[in-house]
């Protein structure tokens, strides 16, 4: 996989410790500048709201997974770039020539990596309720691996493959009793989650995969995914001895049997504001690989391939969200609306779960800041808040807002909630801007609508409204 890029040349900044993408520069006339587009002309060019990716900042974080690995870690590895975070065919073919793999989690995800030609052995599919048909296309196209959550993915493999006459390729997703809440995790024996074997169960689903699902599964490792944004090393290294250990027991007691894959899933943590420190990319996947080197060797086991699923660190600092200023509203000595042309359909983190978001007016970059505001959207909802006490400069309808850090989390949970059409996705490189997702229109809108026989005749109907 490392192969395609260069020993050593690791000269950029790891991207997910910067607010902005690593391209982002200012022209003559202090106009900002990503990829070598300029942002308030593309504003411009392309409408607004609009999502911006940065494909050297997405190509930076993938060199620093896969080139880490390949110089930290001396056994084989392959990071998964974790689709849910943010997905399209153009992102499927940029992470291929990255030399990524892909971690699915549903049936589109897993269509849109097959119908953009990605190579099948590269991929994993997860999730803890797949369908039987999901995992039908999944085995049909010979998918690299499956996560299997539960007993029920583990007899739905064993038929569809048993038609099949094929044979999958399987990890066990396990719970290991570590979770973690950016700032802190816990260690437990028992997590309480909707995913995943307990480790209570793992000893059945080996024996069952041993036993009865013999000729249809092969057992190649243990997966486990212990949060999100999360700003540590050390619980991935905890990570490491708990399954190890679990390792190193499976082979005691089952004949010998030796794991041939580890996945340690993703969430390490990017900066969305000057309070976030999060460990680099690379920093972390050293320790990580050399962990996992020195404790299979202690244990005397031979060094498993090491898988990682990075999805907010691979492309979040990549993004960024282009707004147009409305209209305002002034509570005097309380604060100052500012509403955009976007919000909770093409954002909806602030209102799920409060994430913080920094931003500029990009068209006024370098002018005083005479206010603090908070950005609102144009839904129909209070906590459509995008960003809660913004120091801005004088603020004006037209101005362009640039939102940081939206390349994650953002389009792939984007709504039509109020029946806006969602913004296109442009990614830039070398000065040019390409479209990677169409803005939708008023059309997109009703595509799906179907008016039943009888509510066309609107004069002929009985009801007569009072
Ligand atoms: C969400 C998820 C990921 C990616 O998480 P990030 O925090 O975006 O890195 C990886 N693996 C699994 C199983 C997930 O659910």
């Amino acid at each position: 996989m490392s192969s395609a890029f260069f020993p050593g040349d690791l000269e950029q900044p790891a991207p997910n410790t910067s607010l902005k993408p690593i391209t982002y520069a200012l022209d003559d006339t202090n106009q900002p500048l990503v990829g070598g587009v300029n942002l308030v002309e593309l504003a411009r060019t392309h409408g607004t709201p609009l999502f911006v990716l940065d494909e050297a900042t997405i190509r930076a974080a993938a060199k620093a997974y896969t080139q880490t690995l390949a110089t930290a870690y001396p056994g084989a590895s392959l990071p998964l770039y974790a689709c849910k975070a943010n997905m399209n065919m153009g992102l499927v073919k940029l992470m291929e020539q990255c030399g990524m793999g892909l971690d699915v989690v549903s049936g589109g995800e897993l269509y849109t990596a097959i119908q953009a030609g990605f190579p099948m052995e590269r991929v994993l599919f997860n999730g803890n309720n797949k369908t039987a048909q999901e995992l039908e296309l999944a085995i049909h196209h010979e998918i690299g691996r499956i996560s299997a959550d539960n007993f029920q993915d583990l007899e739905f493999i064993h038929k569809i493959a048993a038609a099949k006459g094929k044979k999958v390729d399987v990890l066990l997703r396990i719970t290991p009793g570590i979770e973690c809440h950016t700032h802190d995790y816990i260690k437990t024996g028992h997590v309480d989650s909707k995913f995943g074997f307990d480790l209570s169960q793992l000893p059945v689903a080996i024996e069952r995969i041993l036993e009865e699902f013999r000729e249809t599964i092969t057992l190649k490792g243990l997966h486990a995914h212990i949060g999100s944004q999360i700003f540590e090393v050390k619980p991935y290294e905890d990570l490491i001895e708990v399954m190890m250990n679990i390792y190193y027991n499976i082979r005691e007691q089952y004949n010998g049997l030796v794991l041939e894959d580890i996945d340690v899933g993703g969430g390490l943590g990017i900066t969305y504001t000057g309070q976030d420190d999060p460990p680099a990319v690379p920093e972390a996947v050293a320790r990580i690989a050399e962990k996992l080197a020195t404790y299979a060797k202690r244990l005397n086991y031979p060094l498993p391939r090491l898988l990682m699923e990075p999805g907010r660190s691979m492309i979040a600092t990549a993004g960024m969200t282009l707004y147009s200023v409305g209209s305002m509203k002034d509570v005097p000595g309380v604060r100052k609306y500012v509403a955009v042309d976007g919000g909770m359909g093409d954002n909806i983190r602030p209102a799920l779960y409060q994430a913080q978001y920094s931003a500029l007016v990009a068209n006024k970059v370098g002018a005083p800041v005479e206010e603090t505001v908070s950005i609102v959207g144009k839904y129909c909802e209070s906590g459509d808040i995008l960003i809660k006490g913004l120091p801005v400069p004088r603020i004006e309808n037209g101005d362009v807002l640039v939102v940081f850090g939206t390349g994650a989390y953002n389009y792939s949970m984007a709504s039509n909630y109020n029946r806006f059409p969602r913004p296109a996705v442009v990614l830039v490189s070398g000065g040019k801007a390409h479209v990677l997702v169409q803005r939708e229109t008023y059309d997109t809108i009703i595509q799906q609508d179907l008016i039943p026989a009888h509510l066309r005749r609107v004069n002929e109907t009985s009801a007569t409204p009072a």
